[in-house]
């Protein structure tokens, strides 16, 4: 099953991806992970895209797309994947077609109100990046991942400036894909209120 998981910032594509890949059994593939990891362990792409990140404006398509290629050719890709945050501009959904078949791509849609209560109280663990939110999902303890006990942080895109501008970026560049996976016949809307639980329920029978 090949997937993609559309929306805006906010919507949840990242918790549902997480439910959806133990589920489906299939790699999620999060273009916004895979940088953060490259931040973290400061390689040359990481302190490349430190300060977009940080602002909330996109990555350039040349170096995204180059680096999604090289994970799609990875083994645990052969059989399918969520890929979550890719693609986000018209060029890189060209370019997806041209390396890979998708089944459905779907559109978790949330009201902007929502989106920014969202990001504002979400926190997630350092290392991990496991997601926590301090009013809808908080930790048992505090400031601490209940799985590891690592210190919970805030994303650096995640105040209140960097969330404005990824909103903007999302409607200028990213949303035009609605439309065009739903020319194409794959595009499915899913409402993303709610717990993770019932977005997950309307997910799966979207996709069956
Ligand atoms: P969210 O969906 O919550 O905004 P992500 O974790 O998916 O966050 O992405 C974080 C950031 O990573 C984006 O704001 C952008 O800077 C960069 N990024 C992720 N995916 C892409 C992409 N496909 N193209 C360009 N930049 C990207």
């Amino acid at each position: 099953m090949r997937l993609i998981f559309l929306g805006p910032p906010g919507a949840g594509k990242g918790t549902i991806a997480d439910i959806a890949k133990d589920a489906f059994s299939i790699p999620h593939i999060s273009t916004g992970d895979l940088f953060r990891m490259h931040i973290r362990s400061e390689t040359s792409l990481g302190k490349r895209v430190k300060q977009i990140l940080a602002a909330g404006d996109l990555v350039p398509d040349s170096v995204t797309i180059e680096m999604v290629k090289e994970r799609l050719a990875e083994d645990d890709a052969s059989a399918g994947f969520i890929l979550d945050g890719f693609p986000r501009t018209i060029p890189q959904a060209e370019t997806l077609e041209k390396i890979t078949h998708i089944d459905c791509a779907l559109n978790f849609e949330a009201p902007r109100e929502m989106i920014i209560k969202r990001l504002s109280g979400r926190r997630v663990a350092k290392q991990s990046g496991r997601i926590y939110h301090l009013e809808y999902n908080p930790p048992k303890v505090p400031g601490k991942c209940d799985l590891t006990g690592e210190p919970l942080i805030q994303r650096p895109d995640d105040t209140e400036e960097a969330i404005v501008n990824r909103l903007e970026v999302y409607q200028q560049q990213t949303a035009p894909l609605i439309d065009f996976y739903r020319s194409k016949g794959v595009l499915k809307d899913i409402s993303a209120t709610g717990t993770p639980e019932e977005i997950f329920q309307r997910t799966r029978e979207a996709i069956e």
